[in-house]
């Protein structure tokens, strides 16, 4: 079994399908773009599969499937098909912008896929395109439509929190949980990638960062009953506004808690096993299974890495943003 020399168990995979993308997040690329890996540095279908396998051997449960945009990925379904039917892998999920969701919501569930996690930072159609720059808010609801449909419960909105630009929205989307059983997740913005100046009208990189302390105050006016998180042990604090259908959860990735709990392995597109979000160490997977290698002493020399926290201090409220420079890739490359 993977446990890690700090004593917790790994059983948990995220697997980044590529490194492409159909929205632009302020948060999470550059204005410029990125420049995509060339196909064959991605693995393949039969690769992830593989290395999935593998894993589940040592002890990997639970896998979901991110990016990038996973869903712009040809034949997500057969992926999803294979993996799900793995010995040892109980669920398999997807987090997802949702714009492509409407069409493929159904052949993803038919193929295995459990739930979905839904990005959304705002409900306002103009700000929406203004943070994904270019995107269309209609396509997310049809696709959150089409995920209900489909029976991928539970449905998880997770929302990115950033100061000046969706910090004023939170009553409103909390309250969403009242009448939808949906499950809104407030995430601090991370350091990851560059972080510079979004132009004119948004806030500063210095400015941007709002705690989940603070996000708890903008929320004082709802009674927040702690509650179990749909998926039981997560990242998340799970609250419920008193005879609501869903829940608000509040995560922390800043926070000490998050390390602690940490159950999780990240494989990069390109073939790359992280052990952190926020470290550097990176294992070639890809390499060895190229090779015709085993690929289960790559599996424990990436658990080797995985350190005991990742070391960001945990700002206290409003101070400046820490973004790390030593951090190279950007969050739609490692897979958030
Ligand atoms: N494209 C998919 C999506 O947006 O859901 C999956 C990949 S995206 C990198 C995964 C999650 O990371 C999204 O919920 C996104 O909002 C979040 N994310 C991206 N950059 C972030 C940042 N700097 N801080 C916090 N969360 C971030
Ligand atoms: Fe794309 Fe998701 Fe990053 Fe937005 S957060 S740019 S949708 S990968």
């Amino acid at each position: 079994m993977l446990v890690d020399s700090f004593g917790r168990s790994i059983t948990y995979l995220r697997i980044s399908l590529t490194d492409r993308c159909n929205l632009r997040c302020l948060y999470c690329m550059p204005p410029q773009g990125i420049i995509w890996k060339p196909v064959e540095e991605i693995l393949s279908y039969s690769e992830i599969t593989k290395i999935v396998a593998a894993s589940a051997q040592l002890g990997i449960r639970r896998v979901r499937l991110t990016g990038g945009e996973p869903l712009v990925r040809r034949d997500l379904p057969e992926l999803v098909h294979s993996i799900a039917s793995i010995s040892g892998i109980e669920e398999v999920s997807l987090t997802t912008n949702g714009v492509l969701l409407e069409r493929l919501a159904k052949p993803l569930a038919e193929a295995g896929l459990k739930r979905v996690n839904i990005s959304l930072d705002t409900l306002d159609a103009n700000k929406f395109k203004q943070i994904t720059r270019g995107g269309d808010i209609e396509y997310v609801w049809r696709g959150i439509a089409a995920a209900e449909e489909a029976n991928l419960f539970p449905i998880k909105i997770n929302t990115v929190v950033v100061r000046g630009l969706n910090s004023d929205e939170l009553l409103t989307l909390a309250c969403l949980t009242l009448d939808h059983n949906w499950h809104i997740r407030f995430i601090e913005l991370m350091p990851i990638g560059e972080q510079q100046d979004w132009g004119p009208g948004f806030p500063l990189p210095s400015h941007r960062y709002f705690s989940v302390k603070e996000i708890h105050q903008a929320l004082a006016s709802l009674v927040l009953k702690p509650t179990e998180s749909p998926e039981g042990n997560g990242p998340s604090r799970t609250y419920q506004i008193p005879r609501a259908r869903g829940t608000v959860g509040f995560i922390s990735p800043l926070g000490e808690h998050f390390c602690a709990s940490c159950n999780r392995l990240r494989l990069t597109a390109d073939g790359k096993l992280r052990s952190c979000l926020f470290s550097e160490a990176e294992v070639d997977i890809k390499a060895s299974i190229r090779r015709g290698e085993s690929v289960e002493g790559q599996l424990l020399k990436a658990l080797a890495t995985k350190p005991k926290g990742h070391g960001i201090i945990n700002p206290s409220d409003n101070l400046i943003y820490p973004a790390d420079p030593t951090l190279a890739r950007s969050m739609s490359q490692i897979g958030g």
